[in-house]
């Protein structure tokens, strides 16, 4: 068989993975098995019921939304809650829930307008015959795919276009082209006439779930997730860009509808529930899993040592889930807890600053064991705080190699990221 490479859009490559498989298997039964086999027929009676997962999310009713950062703020904080009686749906602490969300419909009219198409346009989505604007629903419309690049290149009027140059060039110059451009600024600024609504959905990817850590405690709350959700706007090729998903929560979806929703587990980012002590760095929406961890140990009246590094911009806009983190250190959930707010004073403060200074007391908790946790941004944040914790090893823990010393705490399962 072929090999097939997979990435997050697995399901067609999938699929053709598959019916190869089947097929081959089934003309080469004879040499391949010794024992008889099982018809796929009777296979499938045996099957247990399906439950709730990525081809099957569950339509968890939005329960409750909330705005968790202040008027003022540079960024828009949520919270929200899932309701997912009925759905036998579990989840712990560490893991996230993946939401489904919809394109905005302003998006939609945007691209059909480009390409000169209307509702009553049918056409054929991954099996499936739909009107053009219920397919356009269904896909991703941000991330120009290569056949999305070729298709421009090859349309009457764009040869020289830079589309079609930056595919002719390939590599970085491909690449950077693709980051820097959604579909619409592509159709906006190439020719796109004679491109039929079937050949234009046959180049698009499917519309990808996104991921949210769980925010709350499945104990206290067996049948609610709480998740912690940045609304993304911004600025970017002269227009005004609205994240996917956090603002289709944030803007269309209210407490009568609902989220599909199925959880994907997170094995590698677990806490521990004996007397292990734990710190817990999240800043911004990093936050979202020691909420739930501080909860979690709240409703199971534990008492792990804990120590929480937080950060924001502003105290005054940004200290999310200020009255929930307070009552834990009033009542010794959290023993302690340290901020880092960027913009309160005129140098800017990080979460890894904070690390930094307090290198001699987070090494003797080391010393007694600590796990540490990392969530949030990927980029800065993570690597900045992996780098505060290898200079705390040389300067309090007299290791020669702190860079060496963290690969082998990460090894050993001491020091776990989850960041994105
Ligand atoms: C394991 C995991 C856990 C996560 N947990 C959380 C969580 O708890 N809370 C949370 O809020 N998010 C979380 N995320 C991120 C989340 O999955 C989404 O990526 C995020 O909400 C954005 O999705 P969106 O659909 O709103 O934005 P999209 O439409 O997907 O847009 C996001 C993209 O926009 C681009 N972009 C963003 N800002 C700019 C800018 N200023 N200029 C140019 N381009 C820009 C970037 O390419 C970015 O990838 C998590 C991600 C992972 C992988």
């Amino acid at each position: 068989l072929p090999r097939f490479d997979c990435d997050t859009d697995y399901d067609m490559a999938f699929e053709e993975f598959q019916n190869a498989a089947i097929d081959y298997l089934s003309k080469n039964r004879d040499t391949i098995f010794d024992a008889p086999v099982v018809s796929a027929k009777s296979a499938v009676a045996k099957a247990e019921p399906v439950s709730y997962g990525r081809d099957r999310p569950f339509p968890a009713p939005l329960a409750l939304k909330k705005l968790l950062s202040q008027p003022g703020s540079n960024k828009e904080t949520m919270h929200y809650e899932l309701d997912l009686k009925g759905s036998e749906l579990s989840y712990r602490v560490g893991d996230c829930f993946a939401v489904y969300p919809q394109n905005q419909p302003a998006e939609i009219a945007a691209i059909m307008d480009a390409l000169g198409m209307d509702s009553d346009d049918v056409v054929e989505w991954r099996g499936d015959v739909m009107g053009i604007d219920q397919a356009l629903q269904r896909a991703c419309l941000q991330q120009i795919t290569l056949d999305m690049m070729r298709l421009i290149a090859a349309t009457s009027g764009n040869a020289s276009r830079p589309a079609a140059v930056a595919l002719n060039e390939g590599g970085d110059a491909l690449e950077e082209f693709r980051q820097g451009h959604h579909i619409i600024d592509l159709l906006q600024t190439h020719k796109t006439s004679g491109i039929g609504p079937q050949t234009f959905v046959s180049a698009l990817r499917k519309l990808q779930p996104r991921l949210y850590s769980v925010a709350s405690s499945p104990t206290a709350q067996p049948d609610r997730v709480g998740l912690v959700i940045e609304t993304l706007r911004y600025e970017w090729n002269d227009r005004s860009v609205q994240g996917v998903a956090s603002c289709w929560l944030a803007d269309r979806i209210d407490e009568s509808q609902t989220v599909p929703t199925y959880v994907v587990k997170n094995d590698d980012f677990q806490f521990p529930y004996d007397d292990r002590p734990v710190i817990m760095v999240g800043p911004g929406t990093g936050v979202a899993p020691f909420r739930g961890y501080l909860a979690e140990l709240e409703a199971r009246r534990l008492s792990n040592e804990t120590w929480l590094f937080f950060g924001h911009q502003h105290q005054a806009f940004d200290y999310l889930y200020r009255q929930d983190l307070e009552r834990w250190f009033e009542s010794g959930v959290l023993d302690r807890i340290d901020f880092a707010w960027s913009r309160d004073q005129s140098d800017k403060v990080y979460v890894q600053d904070r690390i930094a200074e307090q290198g001699a007391e987070l090494w003797r908790w080391f010393e007694r064991g600590a796990l540490v946790y990392v969530c949030g941004d990927a980029k800065g944040m993570a690597p900045g705080v992996e780098a505060a914790f290898a200079a705390i090893a040389e300067q309090h823990g007299g290791k020669t190699d702190g860079q060496a010393w963290l690969q082998q705490i990460i090894a050993a399962g001491r020091f776990k990221t989850d960041v994105y």
